[in-house]
């Protein structure tokens, strides 16, 4: 029977115990109640020991494992008063002053307390995540702090801090790169859009990467249709075999440190006017490739306005003849040809006859008509690739590549006939003029033009003496 059954009987009934059956059953139940009793106390207390031995191996682990921390960190309890402050990197001494057991805010060195509180409580709450990032001032220089909660129990915070203020700062610099190059990508972009020339982008393989605005407008396409199409798609069919010998060349150079090459090439956008463009070309590296950048200006009006400027200083504005400079240059290369192909070279001196009379009876201006009509009549009687000059004041000179003397005499009788022919109206007055030539030929073109020049002034002069209206050869 358990001790303290026995105890309790005792107490009761002295030495002698009640006997019957229904007593004996009710002491054995009460009896078997004592011992489960003594059974469970006995469970409890093992179970007792074992968790508290347990407690303090968690609580050894955690110790071990904090003071193995690089970090900062503090305990709080219930209130926000703090039960102890470890430090293993310096921080502690930045953020913390006094002693544990105080409240939290009257020991810790940072501006915005209340903040940090009001984070920590949303963190017990579960309202707020379980970090908080903040900065101290030491000194003039920023501390990043960066601060994490552990909730352990009902009561216990633990907050760990890390000082990451280079993290931070690191993070900033991208950052601030990021946005930098952003803008600088944007003023790129907006310096490359605003630019009164074309800029086309494309990259080694020719496909346009990237195109302004002007160039948007010249090829007369939305941008987005021409990205991923190749540059030479924008020349004619014809010049795009030149314009690829081009990039291939410049390409080749590039390898010899010449980064940049021009060519005037014509460009004919599918939808708009073709025009002149003056191309350069140069390689910029981006990222570790290398692009090209093809800028081109319209220069169609320029180069109109050099061709007007190179007639005007090659031909002789009365009549439209060439000059007599030009006329030599065009002559010498001419008979130079001819020489090197064995071909005959005719040259005619053609001077008005009597010429200073129309000046003096209808005026300078009639005078000026007449030289006109002459020019004309003459251009209507010769081949392209004849050259005809105006050499002095009422002198013209007219050279004929390939053409052997028979076939000269008959052009040369022809612009006489012709010439005397004309009725030349000016002012009311009808003006009749007539023209006298000499004629020289060169079967294999081995004279030079000079001496070929001579000749023929002679013979004019033979013409003139001989009576006018006439060839002389
Ligand atoms: P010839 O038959 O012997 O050639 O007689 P000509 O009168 O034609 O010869 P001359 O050399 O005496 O006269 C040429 C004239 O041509 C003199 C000059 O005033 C005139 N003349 C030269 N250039 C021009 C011009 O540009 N316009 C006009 N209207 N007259 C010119
Ligand atoms: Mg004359
Ligand atoms: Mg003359």
């Amino acid at each position: 029977m358990h001790r303290l059954l026995k105890r309790q009987l005792k107490k009761v009934y002295g030495d002698t115990l009640p006997t019957s059956p229904e007593f004996d059953r009710l002491m054995s139940l009460v009896d078997q109640g004592y011992q489960d009793f003594d059974h469970d106390i006995s469970l409890l207390g093992r179970s007792l020991d074992v968790s508290s031995d347990e407690l303090n191996r968690i609580n050894a682990n955690l110790n071990s494992l904090l003071n193995a921390l690089p970090d900062t960190c503090i305990w709080l309890d219930a209130d926000n008063r703090v039960r102890e402050i470890r430090g293993a990197d310096g921080l502690d001494e930045v953020l913390f002053h006094g002693e544990p057991g105080q409240p939290l805010c009257e020991v810790f060195s940072i501006k915005r307390c209340e903040e940090f509180m009001q984070h920590l409580q949303g963190v017990r709450a579960g309202t707020k995540p379980d970090s908080y990032d903040f900065e101290v001032n030491v000194g003039g220089d920023a501390i990043y702090v960066e601060a994490r909660f552990t909730q352990l129990g009902k009561s216990l915070m633990l907050i760990i801090f890390r000082d990451v203020t280079i993290r931070t700062l690191v993070e900033n610099l991208r950052t601030q790169a990021l946005e930098e190059s952003r803008l600088h990508q944007r003023q790129l972009q907006d310096l490359i859009n605003s630019a009164p020339i074309g800029i086309v982008i494309t990259n080694l393989d020719n496909d346009i990467l990237m195109l302004n605005q002007y160039a948007v407008t010249k090829f007369n396409i939305s941008a987005n249709e021409v990205t991923n199409t190749r540059f030479e798609h924008m020349l004619p069919d014809t010049k795009r075999e030149a314009y690829q010998a081009f990039l291939k060349d410049f390409l080749a150079r590039k390898q010899e440190g010449i980064s940049d090459a021009r060519i005037d090439i014509v460009i004919t956008p599918e939808n708009a006017d073709h025009f002149v463009a003056e191309l350069r070309l140069s390689t910029l590296s981006l990222d570790g490739e290398t692009i090209i950048t093809q800028t081109f200006l319209d220069i169609s009006e320029r180069k109109e306005f050099e061709r007007k400027l190179k007639q005007l200083a090659q031909t002789d504005p009365l009549t439209g003849c060439h000059n007599r400079r030009h006329y030599s240059e065009m002559a010498e290369k001419q008979l130079i040809l001819c020489r090197s192909q064995k071909q005959a070279f005719s040259l005619m001196l053609m001077d008005l006859d009597k010429f200073k009379n129309i000046n003096d009876t209808y005026g300078h201006g009639a005078g000026d008509e007449v030289l006109k009509v002459f020019a004309s009549v003459t251009r209507g009687l010769i081949r392209e690739g004849d050259i005809l000059g105006r050499y002095g004041g009422e002198e013209f000179i007219l050279a004929l590549p390939n053409t052997p003397k028979a076939v000269a005499q008959k052009i040369a009788q022809r612009i006489c006939d012709q010439i005397s022919l004309q009725q030349i109206e000016d002012s009311g007055n009808t003006i009749t003029v007539t023209a006298s030539i000499g004629l020289v030929s060169s079967p294999k073109s081995n004279m030079d033009l000079e001496s070929m020049t001579k000749i023929a002034d002679d013979l004019l002069y033979e013409a003139k003496a001989n009576g006018r209206n006439r060839v002389e050869s």
